[in-house]
């Protein structure tokens, strides 16, 4: 059996350190977020330093990330947010949960983020910023989103929730846009033992503003300067994400080798392999191939033991949760190719030379 994602492996390699990291905030009851936390606030200064921004803010998952940096750069009612057709829903239902409509732009072929030739036709009066989303650990096209952005000052967010350590021509994504988001979830790259996830930027302002808001708009206790929310890091899985994130790096790189390995494998088949467009660090969130036969290959795999999925089956403006925003198929060729193709295959750092031969050959042998 050769599971998508395989936790328990992790875990089994950095057993004393995480159970004398969760033992330490048992011991003095440090659970909840609060700005007296050390452990919350030991992880928040680890993740800045490094992604190499000013400011890490823990937050209790990526989505609300995702809308408490809309609300920190004062997005809401009447405004509009630019983010790509392809995506986990989080990062539309954020802009929507402000009270803000999403605007989607189709994705581009290969790369399978936003597609920054049909990005600029998407604003409108009431655009206010821009959302690109690093899928599956792949940067997006930076330099040109935020040649966009600036030319018609815009915001942008980026949202890193599948791509902890990727680099985009030798720069940490996260560090290019106004802000940026992360989640935390145990499947992600950098994943806690439950939800979490994080915010960074280099404008105090914008990273004092979102942690009013995570923490019921407290300055100090009982000096609620606004209406905020509750959505703080939990102590025990600050503690959890600091033990890992040392780790984080290496875990990339046996990523990346991985994913060579499937395309060298792969090649020459038929199928459509995930390509690096441009000068960057991509890490492999998910290994992800194209096919007409997907069903086929999916059926095969599961003969084998071997688990499979699709990242994402609908592009998102085709979801019924936005049937009232007017969109209709033919709308975003791309997208709706892809997602009638995409097949995400088993991808985490403990896979072995011996799985990857085995899922390779067994994809290959499902091919009419
Ligand atoms: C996982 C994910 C999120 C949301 O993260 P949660 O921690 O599950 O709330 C947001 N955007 C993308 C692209 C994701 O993959």
């Amino acid at each position: 059996m050769i599971p998508l994602v395989n936790l328990t492996k992790q875990y089994a390699n950095l057993k004393n350190e995480i159970d004398a990291a969760i033992a330490a905030v048992i011991a003095e009851s440090a659970f909840i977020g609060t700005p007296a936390n050390r452990f919350v606030a030991k992880f928040e200064r680890d993740f800045a330093a490094f992604i190499g921004t000013k400011h890490a803010i823990g937050v209790a998952n990526g989505t609300d990330a995702i809308e408490i940096a809309l609300k920190a750069l004062s997005i809401g009612a009447g405004d509009e947010v630019i983010v790509p057709a392809l995506s986990w829903i989080s990062t539309s239902e954020a802009v929507s949960n402000c009270g803000a409509t999403p605007i989607f732009v189709d994705i581009h072929p290969q790369y399978y983020t936003m597609d920054p030739t049909k990005l600029e036709r998407a604003i409108t009066p009431k655009t206010k910023g821009i959302i690109p989303v690093h899928l599956y650990g792949l940067p997006a096209p930076m330099d040109e989103i935020i040649a966009i952005a600036k030319k018609h000052k815009l915001f942008v967010i980026e949202d890193c929730a599948q791509a902890h350590g990727a680099k985009y021509k030798d720069r940490n994504i996260g560090t290019f846009g106004d802000m940026a988001t992360f989640s935390f979830f145990p499947g992600k790259n950098l994943g806690a033992y439950g939800d979490a996830g994080g915010i960074v930027t280099n404008e105090k302002i914008l990273a004092d503003t979102a942690r009013l808001i995570l923490n019921h708009g407290q300055r100090a206790k009982h000096e609620h300067l606004i209406e905020g929310r509750n959505s703080r890091l939990d102590g025990i899985q600050a503690a959890i994400l600091s033990v890992k994130l040392p780790y984080l790096t290496e875990a990339n790189q046996k990523r990346r080798t991985h994913a060579k390995k499937y395309d060298e494998l792969l090649q020459g088949h038929g199928f459509d392999l995930q390509t690096v467009p441009y000068k960057t660090e991509p890490v492999y969130h998910l290994y992800a191939i194209q096919s007409d036969t997907r069903d086929t290959i999916i059926g095969r795999l599961k003969e084998h033991g071997i688990e499979s999925a699709i990242h994402y089956p609908t592009p998102l403006p085709l979801l019924p949760a936005y049937a009232s925003h007017g969109y209709r198929k033919g709308d975003f060729p791309v997208a709706e190719r892809v997602t009638s193709r995409i097949l995400s295959l088993p991808m985490f750092p403990e896979l072995t030379d011996a799985d990857i031969e085995l899922i390779a050959a067994t994809v290959i042998s499902a091919k009419p």
